[in-house]
């Protein structure tokens, strides 16, 4: 994999002064609701370093209940839920396990050496999905002068390898792996609800065997600010210490946990929308001479897809979709990324198709 020529999840692409762009870049540009906005306005707040915002106590109960998980937290943003996880779980000079195209290690920084000393040990999968067979070949051997491991990090969905979706099985098998073999595994879930909603399950069920979850109230589900760390009480105390070291002791976050209330009970059942649309376009765009997807992978609503055969680059792609107000980046040169969301409408999808068909110069295939 080369170096991502846009980061997704970096807003990069040239935005038109238009309100009416179909914006595909990712789901962290949905806009929140009016209920969000009205429950923000409302919202009963107290200081919450002193853990006495009402609002926010509620939401962590709340995600705690729903993913059947003893405790939670409220963190500013998915990058500080993914890193304060691994922290707890890890010693300086250990090594993580991973995907290549990991969120962790490709999209926040080097957080992982800066904070909390240690290096990626990342290993390729097809479509993002790692195998306990793989893993277990990485584990370091206890010889003094390798890096232990300290931790296995799964993502799920996918982000940077088109939304795909662990089988319950396969991941299942990876964390009783690793506990058999004493490590804790961590579950960068994103877009968990995308995962449940594709699999037809329930986040707890996927959540189940981690020792630690980390969600986006922020992507697919809409609200404004915010992600969610899941674990044990004694996981979420030590959590609780290093949120405050990086910086993400807030006040009266009740404002955005209202949001975030509303996004956990309201959004996920709407998510199919999105997995529909994904596979609108994916199709679509399987039958436009020049770009390559395999339409029956596309199994959320992420689609990653090669333009080599139009004889562009993603970032020449990316500059004739965004004249025609369609907005999206590439993960490489290579590879286009789409992602839909609550403010991409099946007449968009359609659209999309239709300016994707003309930049292809084959408007009438
Ligand atoms: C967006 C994302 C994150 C980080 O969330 P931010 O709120 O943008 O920091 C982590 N992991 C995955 C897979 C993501 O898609």
């Amino acid at each position: 994999m080369t170096t991502p020529a846009i980061e997704p999840e970096v807003a990069s692409a040239d935005k038109p002064s238009t309100k009416r762009a179909i914006d595909l870049r990712s789901d962290t540009v949905t806009q929140p609701t009016p209920e969000m906005r009205r429950a923000m306005a409302e919202a009963e707040v107290g200081d919450d370093v002193y853990r006495e915002d009402p609002t926010v106590n509620r939401l962590e109960q709340r995600a705690a209940q729903i993913f059947e998980k003893e405790a939670a937290l409220f963190v500013p943003t998915g990058t500080m839920g993914n890193q304060i996880s691994i922290r707890v779980h890890t010693h300086h000079g250990q090594e993580i396990i991973c995907e290549e195209r990991a969120h962790f290690i490709n999209l926040e920084s080097a957080t992982v050496a800066a904070f909390s000393g240690c290096q990626p040990r990342p290993i390729y999968a097809e479509d993002g999905i790692l195998r306990w067979e793989q893993i277990k070949k990485k584990i370091a051997p206890p010889a003094y002068y390798r890096a232990q491991t300290g931790l296995i990090a799964l993502e799920n969905t996918g982000s940077l390898a088109g939304g795909t979706v662990y089988p319950q099985s396969v991941a299942d098998e990876i964390c009783d792996g690793a506990h058999d073999a004493g490590l804790p595994v961590h579950l960068d879930g994103a877009r968990i609800f995308n995962a449940a909603t594709a699999l037809g399950t329930s986040v707890a069920q996927i959540a189940r065997k981690f020792d630690s979850v980390m969600f986006c109230l922020s992507k697919g589900l809409a609200a404004p600010v915010g992600s969610m760390v899941l674990g044990s009480k004694k996981f979420i105390e030590k959590a609780l210490v290093f949120r405050k070291a990086l910086g993400g002791g807030m006040r009266q976050s009740g404002i955005l946990a209202a949001a975030g209330l509303i996004a956990l009970e309201k959004m996920p059942a709407r998510l199919k929308e999105d997995h529909d649309n994904a596979r609108l376009l994916a199709e679509g765009l399987a039958q436009i001479p020049g770009i390559k997807i395999d339409a029956k992978k596309v199994a959320s609503n992420i689609l990653v897809f090669d333009v080599t055969g139009t004889g562009m680059n993603t970032t020449e792609f990316s500059r004739k979709l965004a004249e025609k107000s369609v907005l999206a980046g590439g993960i490489d040169a290579q590879q286009m990324r789409f992602v839909t969301h609550l403010d991409i409408s099946r007449a968009d999808c359609l659209k999309t198709l239709e300016v994707v068909r003309t930049i292809c110069g084959s408007e009438r295939s």
